[in-house]
């Protein structure tokens, strides 16, 4: 099996349970507060918003919560996914390090996204609720969200950042073949998205002020709807923990075990989902694998953010999440890689970050395009803008191992393919991408204004 280019499992493999962190940290998460109190949040304060076994799960301290039946019918539609060795990657940079990679592109909507959307749906649908609001950046959540709810009888409603909305119409195109209601934030539909366009009509929208409308959208449907968040909150780091339970078993059939493990963060899922197992591993296991969050230079919440509470979205109506934040009025500028555009990080990730658990690095968006050519090329596979972070952090440690000739194994998350981006790579082959540096006068701004809690 050490020679193999794909180390692949059966659906039989699929993981029964997802893991949960909360178990095994050193020390707990801190509570999640209520803006107007400063106490921490109760289950009917986020009642609202979520179905209660999302809400339990959140605030679970359960090592294991049991994958439901239809959840994991549904992973079968494309899990197990296949871990890659990247040999031609490894020719390519001429190094002695084994790379490897786990391809969650390889779902129906083509990333990590599915993996969560699917529990959120079915839960949701479980108790009686048959509509769910979100919000999407480039799109990548809402084409998963879209078909999670097709799958299991809900329907959708998506609020698109307006810029993405009118640049990207692919991926609206493609929420509306799932059966989705897409439409363009900031809207009329909501207070949130009016007083907006009422200070700046000509507003091209953020995510956080999607969030906004769609939790508005929610909250004032008298209970028929719920909100649904692709990234960020406990519940959906647990869910993609499938993809690193998947990973620790293929690693296993190569006969390594990966020195570094690295994966792309804009809100946190997918890095956490991947890299989480290997969290435990390092604290119960007896193993020492470095653990890299990748971030772009342009909204760097863990290596620049400040460790403190603050809301989850611009118009400040969510709870408050003690994170690595830029400031929650804080609008990133706009890289391609929408889906890492984020003031915040998902508190478990900030946590082991503070904990010195995981290490962060942040790269300009050039470098990263250039990186993610370099991928394309050896390996086939034109990865998303967001997942060509963790490239550049997995080529830059191969090319360490070259200059000191160590064999170390890597080991990254291949978070979704780029089909949807290739306007992007035109724009990297043009010469056009701006690598903005970090804005330190704009968070500085930012941060002067969080709420004085916790
Ligand atoms: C959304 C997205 C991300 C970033 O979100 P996380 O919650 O940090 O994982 C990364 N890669 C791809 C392909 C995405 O669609």
């Amino acid at each position: 099996m050490g020679d193999s280019t794909k180390f692949l499992l059966g659906e039989a493999d699929i993981p029964k349970q997802w893991y949960n962190l909360q178990a095994d940290l050193p020390t707990p998460l801190p509570p999640v507060l209520h803006p107007g109190t400063g106490e921490p949040v109760g289950p009917e304060d986020l009642a609202p918003l979520f179905p209660m076994a999302l809400i339990e799960q959140e605030m679970s301290q359960e090592r294991y919560i049991d994958i439901p039946g239809p959840v994991r019918e549904a992973y079968r539609l494309w899990r197990p996914t296949a871990l890659h060795r990247a040999k031609r990657l490894e020719a390519a940079l001429d190094t002695p390090a084994h790379i490897y990679y786990k391809n969650e592109s390889l779902s129906p909507v083509g990333s990590h996204k599915l993996n969560t959307a699917l529990a959120q749906a079915f839960f949701n649908k479980e108790e009686g609720i048959n509509a769910l609001t979100t919000e999407t950046g480039a799109g990548q959540w809402g084409c998963a969200l879209a078909m999670a709810c097709e799958y299991f009888g809900l329907t959708c409603e998506v609020y698109m950042v307006k810029i993405s909305y009118e640049q990207k119409p692919y991926r609206r195109n493609m929420m509306e073949v799932y059966g989705a209601k897409v439409t363009p934030s900031p809207s009329q539909d909501t207070q949130a998205g009016k007083a907006v366009l009422e200070a700046n009509p000509e507003s091209t929208g953020s995510l956080g002020i999607a969030i906004s409308e769609a939790v508005e959208a929610a909250v004032s449907s008298g209970g028929k709807k719920k909100y649904s968040l692709g990234s960020v909150l406990n519940h959906v780091l647990m869910h993609q923990t499938v993809i690193g339970q998947e990973v620790m078993q293929q690693m296993e059939m190569t006969g390594e075990y990966p020195d570094v493990v690295i994966g792309c963060a804009g809100g946190g899922s997918n890095f956490g989902g991947f890299a989480i197992p290997f969290v435990r591993e390092n604290l119960t296991g007896g193993k020492s694998a470095r653990i890299v969050a990748v971030e772009p230079m342009a909204s760097p919440s863990l290596t620049k953010g400040r460790y403190t509470y603050d809301f989850g979205d611009n118009a400040a109506t969510t709870p408050l999440f003690k994170m690595n934040t830029l400031g929650h009025t804080f609008l990133p500028a706009p890289i391609h890689a929408g889906g890492l555009r984020y003031h915040g990080m998902s508190p478990l990730i900030s946590h082991l970050y503070q904990l010195g658990l995981i290490e962060a690095v942040a790269y300009h968006q050039n470098t990263v395009f250039e990186a993610a050519v370099t991928f394309a090329r050896a390996e086939g596979i034109i990865p998303a803008p967001e997942t060509a972070h963790a490239i550049k952090a997995a080529i830059d440690e191969a090319l360490k191992c070259k200059e000191s000739g160590e064999k170390k194994v890597i080991c990254f998350n291949l978070s979704g393919h780029g089909h949807f981006d290739m306007v992007a790579y035109e724009e990297y082959f043009a010469g056009n991408l701006i690598d903005y540096e970090y804005p330190a006068e704009a968070v500085k701004q930012a941060l002067s204004g969080l709420p004085q809690v916790g």
